[in-house]
């Protein structure tokens, strides 16, 4: 089971997912990277040449020592499986017909959707440490065009949880009650806050 903290920040994982691996298909190009790195055959035919490190993140299925997409469509399956059988009686958990066909995008929205779920269950730990370990090193392949996923730590102004998440866009998102801040509309609140308390004291 994994605390607030913790479930917010796999949350926020998952929401940056997607660009990431956007940022990681750009990289698949030979000349995308200023120093190089290892580029399979040249060829002007398919396949055409492409960087092997950021091959091997995008490679389902594989085994070893670097964290693959094929992990988000595993976990997926066991999520889905799992919210299946707790909630046998609902029947709205619409299995994907081929789970083995999920492509990532799928499988990462079903695991953001099902994130709060995941994370009261016995594997939470497991599959938060290896999105983050997946979202590291996609994160890492892709040249960091992502900053991580900052923990949360401001108030919300709508419900006063301790829920407040800055979102990579500068925006900031409440998980608690979903409310929204553009960055101008929450320096605005936290001026308003702050003349409040300075007019109370
Ligand atoms: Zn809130």
């Amino acid at each position: 089971m994994l605390d607030h903290a913790a479930t917010a920040r796999l949350q926020c994982q998952l929401d940056e997912l997607p660009e990431i691996l956007t940022h990681v298909y750009l990289q698949l190009l030979p000349g995308s990277a200023p120093r190089g790195g290892r580029v399979s055959g040249a060829t002007r035919t398919p396949p055409l040449p492409c960087r092997l490190d950021t091959l091997d993140a995008l490679a389902p299925g594989r085994d070893g020592d670097v964290p693959s997409v094929g992990i988000l469509e595993t976990w997926a399956a066991v999520v889905l499986e799992d919210r299946r059988r707790a909630n046998d009686w609902t029947g709205w958990v619409r299995l994907p017909a081929v789970p083995a066909e999920i492509p990532a995008s799928t499988a990462i929205k079903v695991l953001r959707f099902h994130a709060r779920f995941a994370a009261l269950r016995p594997y939470a730990a497991d599959l938060a440490a290896e999105i983050d370990e997946l979202h590291h090193h996609l994160n890492r392949v892709a040249r960091h065009p992502i900053k991580s996923a900052k923990p949360v730590k401001s108030a919300c102004p709508a419900c006063s949880l301790l829920a407040l998440c800055e979102r990579t866009d500068g925006w900031r998102e409440c998980l608690a009650c979903r409310a929204t801040y553009s960055p101008a509309a929450y320096d605005e609140r936290v001026e308003q806050r702050i003349e409040e308390l300075a007019a109370a004291a």
